[in-house]
């Protein structure tokens, strides 16, 4: 509970701008991209170093006070998003690029910087940072971290996860941990980074990373094919690595319910092929040869019609067009101006179910719905994939149902229910249908161990009761 003790002990550490309550809480801290409503943090810290960062743990920690860490708030699962009776720690003063070193190909950064300024400073040093998600101008590259995002690029170049050398994050008491490594091989034991990258805030604040860089494509084609069905995706795919190696980036399904309801939908985006029943790829290659790879990009084309994977591509011829067809993929930022309230799911499995999955989960709505949407698209080279759910004409739309329609799906064919987004407390109901009772209580085990006081985001991430000692006593906040 927050007391005039706890408040006079936090502004001493963080200053008077460090600290602002009440009205001066600007109401963006409210909530995230989740849809939740907003809930009003007891304070809001604003640290501008990681000393700060770890004098400010230290306080909540002796106070029991807990604290939502909070980065640009674009998280789509209410995991930034305050509880009741929260302080938010917001990332927002720690930012910059403190370096980038052409030697190493990496770049050392603090963790409220925006994605989008780290991947400029990159580009400005003539490298590429690969990781890219539709909110690059808004979320931060800790919240990437936190959240392990994944995005456009994962095929190539993996989740963020597999981008970062080195971590600094802080404790729930207000230790700091700093191993911000530069070296790719480091066997000296466990690898503690990994424990702060995709549990959410749960465990430790991230402050500075050190990231992986590499070699800036001089080279991109970009193309939408048309596949008369899921086995001819598949094909694609596998022809696509194997003629494209390395060079394949992003391979975007947009299945007919999807790529139909924006040609009816939103035809200012200009898609390129008419409604039609079949499936439509969005494959990106990018490489450092430009003559070669537009002709092997050609030849892979020209292959995957002779084997009936395709029955009609077109290829981007600037820029311009290539982001266009980028703009189709990307609808789904235009999803509540068109449908108003929306439920939507990001489930992955292994790339060969997920024919099967779409059309089990868009019938199963189609059933209970007659008339909703349920459209669906993803990043099929991952084995991931986004369905967005609509009943038109329902202003509170029955999320709970679609989602106990949706999940035991999931369930049944081994996937799982966040293949990016993260569990938050959107999905904390469903968590057991991608982990099993052993693996949940390692991770409140693991909790328990980090965060003795559960301070950190709790709630989040991990229902509380498997956040409960092992007798059984939960972890309440004193
Ligand atoms: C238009 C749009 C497109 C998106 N596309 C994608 C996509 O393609 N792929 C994808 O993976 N996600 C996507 N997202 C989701 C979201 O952008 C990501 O989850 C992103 O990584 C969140 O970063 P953030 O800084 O906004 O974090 P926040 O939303 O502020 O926080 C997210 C979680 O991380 C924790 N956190 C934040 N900062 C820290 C820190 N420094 N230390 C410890 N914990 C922290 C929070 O407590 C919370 O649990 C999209 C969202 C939007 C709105």
């Amino acid at each position: 509970m927050m007391t005039d003790a706890l408040l006079r002990e936090l502004r001493t550490a963080l200053g008077e701008q460090g600290v602002l309550t009440g009205n001066d809480i600007p109401a963006r801290h409210g909530t995230d991209w989740s849809g939740l409503p907003p809930v009003v943090p007891v304070a809001l810290l604003r640290p501008t170093s990681t000393e700060e960062v770890s004098a400010a743990l230290r306080i909540c920690h002796a106070h029991g006070q807990s604290v939502t860490p909070q980065g640009g708030l674009t998280g789509l699962v209410g995991g930034a998003r305050p509880s009741d009776g929260d302080i938010a720690l917001s990332l927002e003063k720690l930012t910059g690029v403190e370096a980038v070193d052409l030697q190493t190909s990496t770049l050392t950064v603090r963790a409220g910087t925006p994605l989008e300024t780290v991947q400029k400073a990159a580009e400005e040093a003539g490298l590429f940072f690969a990781l890219d998600i539709g909110s690059r101008g808004s979320c931060t590259i800790g919240g990437n971290l936190a959240t392990n995002a994944g995005g456009n690029r994962v095929l190539r170049y993996g989740m963020a996860r597999d981008l970062v050398l080195g971590l600094e994050a802080v404790l729930p008491d207000g230790t700091v941990l700093s191993s911000m490594n530069r070296m790719v091989k480091n066997n000296t034991g466990t690898d503690l980074k990994q424990l702060f990258i995709g549990s959410e805030g749960t465990l430790g604040v991230i402050t500075r990373a050190v990231v992986r860089l590499h070699p800036r494509p001089t080279s991109g084609v970009n193309a939408i094919c048309r596949s008369p069905d899921f086995a001819a995706v598949l094909g694609l795919l596998n022809l696509a690595r194997e003629a494209l190696g390395g060079g394949l980036s992003s391979f975007e399904t947009m299945w007919p319910s999807f790529y139909n309801f924006v040609v009816e939908r939103l035809p200012e985006l200009r898609p390129p092929f008419p409604a039609g029943p079949e499936l439509n790829v969005l494959i990106e290659a990018a490489g450092f040869e430009p003559d070669r790879d537009h002709e092997r990009f050609e030849q892979f084309l020209v292959t995957a019609f002779e084997r009936g994977f395709l029955t009609d591509a077109v290829v981007a011829k600037s820029e311009q067009e290539s982001r266009r067809f980028w703009a189709v993929r990307h609808a789904g930022s235009e999803y509540q101006r068109v449908l108003g309230s929306i439920t939507s799911f990001d489930i992955s499995f292994s790339n060969d179910q997920l024919g099967d999955v779409v059309e089990e989960c868009e019938a199963a709505v189609k059933a209970n719905w007659p008339t909703a949407y349920a459209l669906s698209y993803g990043h099929v080279g991952d084995g991931n994939i986004h369905l967005i759910v609509n009943i038109p004409g329902v202003e509170v739309q029955p999320r709970n149902e679609i989602a106990d329609l949706i999940y035991p799906i999931t369930g049944k064919y081994g996937g799982s229910i966040s293949g990016e987004h993260g569990i938050g407390t959107r999905k904390l109901n469903y968590l057991s249908y991608s982990r099993d009772d052993r693996e949940i209580a390692l991770m409140g085990l693991l909790k328990r161990t980090i965060d003795p006081r559960n301070i950190l985001n709790p709630g989040k991430m991990l229902p509380l009761d498997a956040v409960a000692g092992p007798t059984g006593e939960k972890l309440a906040l004193d």
